[in-house]
C-alpha cells in the first residue's frame, strides 16, 4: 500500500517544484485513520498538514535497516516531525538528513534482538550525526495507542527541536522568547520530584533528566492535552506557549460537538 509515494518523492520532488503539490486521497485516509492530531484539524488545516508532510519528506530521507519501508511508514515519520512544529510556519528540520527505521528495539550499536536492545528511538551522534533511528513497530504503536501519552516519533523530533539552539537541555530557547528558563527549570525539578515520589501520572522516563522530561511531557501534551491541562495546568501553559498550540481547547470543542450530536 502507498508504494507510489516513494517513487513520486524521488522522481518528482525537487526544490524547484515545491509549489506543485501532489497528494493522493488514500494518504489522507491513512492519516485520518491513524493520526489523532490530523483528525483534530479542520479540513483546511488538514491540507496544510499534508503539504507540510510532503515538504518534510522532500528534504529528509526515510531509510531502512533490515526492514521494508512503506509509504505508511513515511507518512508516520513525517507526521511525527510536523506535529511538534505545527505552530510555526514552514519549520525546516535542517539538522535531520535521514530517519532510519529498524525492525524492532535496538541497542547503542543499533543491533536488534539482543538483551540490551531496549531503545525505541534515538537522535544520532558520531557516525549517525544528522540521522534519527526509530523502531518501526514502536513508531506505529505510538500512533495506534493515542491514549497512553507516548509517541516515540514525536519524542525524538522534540529532542531535535530542543537541540536547534545548539544544546539539548530540555529548554527550547529558540521558540520560547519571553520565558525565563530559571522558572521553567524550577517547574521541571518539581515535576521530576513528583514522578520520583510516584505522585504523578507523567511517564517515569521523564524523571531521567530535564531534556527527557521535556520530550516526555511533550508527548503527553500532544496526545492528551485536556488531561495535561487538568492535571498539570502550569506545565500545560508552558508547553502551549512553547508550541504555540492550544490543543486542550481543540479537544474540548471536539468533545462538545460529540455530545451535541448524541443529544
Ligand atoms: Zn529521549
Amino acid at each position: 500500500m502507498f508504494r507510489q509515494l516513494k517513487n513520486i518523492i524521488l522522481s518528482w520532488f525537487s526544490p524547484a517544484q515545491t509549489d506543485d503539490f501532489f497528494w493522493q486521497q488514500r494518504w489522507s485516509d491513512f492519516l485520518q485513520t491513524n493520526v489523532g492530531f490530523y483528525r483534530s484539524l479542520n479540513s483546511a488545516d488538514q491540507r496544510v498538514f499534508e503539504r507540510n508532510c510532503f515538504a518534510f519528506l522532500q528534504t529528509t530521507r526515510v531509510e531502512a535497516s533490515g526492514v521494508d519501508i512503506t509509504d505508511e511508514d513515511r507518512l508516520l515519520v513525517a507526521a511525527s516531525a510536523v506535529i511538534p512544529v505545527w505552530g510555526f510556519h514552514d519549520w525546516p528540520y535542517l539538522s535531520v538528513k535521514a530517519v532510519v527505521l529498524f525492525p524492532g528495539l535496538f541497542n547503542r550499536d543499533f543491533q536488534v534482538g539482543l538483551p540490551d536492545s531496549t531503545i525505541a528511538g534515538m537522535v544520532g551522534s558520531g557516525p549517525m550525526e544528522g540521522k534519527m533511528a526509530l523502531s518501526k513497530p514502536d513508531l506505529h504503536y505510538g500512533f495506534k495507542n493515542s491514549k497512553d501519552k507516548q509517541n516515540v516519533g514525536v519524542h525524538e523530533f522534540v529532542h531535535i527541536l530542543d537541540m536547534v539552539d545548539g544544546e539539548c537541555d530540555g529548554f527550547p530557547e529558540v521558540v520560547q522568547a519571553g520565558h525565563c528558563s530559571k522558572q521553567w527549570f524550577e517547574l521541571v525539578q518539581y515535576k521530576i520530584a513528583q514522578i520520583e515520589k510516584r505522585k504523578s501520572n507523567i511517564n517515569e522516563y521523564g524523571a531521567t533528566n530535564s531534556q527527557e522530561f521535556f520530550a516526555v511531557a511533550s508527548e503527553y501534551f500532544f496526545e492528551r492535552p485536556l488531561m495535561l491541562k487538568q492535571k498539570h495546568p502550569k506545565l500545560y501553559d508552558y508547553l502551549s506557549d512553547f508550541y504555540r498550540q492550544n490543543l486542550a481547547d481543540i479537544e474540548m470543542d471536539k468533545k462538545k460537538k460529540k455530545t451535541t450530536k448524541k443529544s
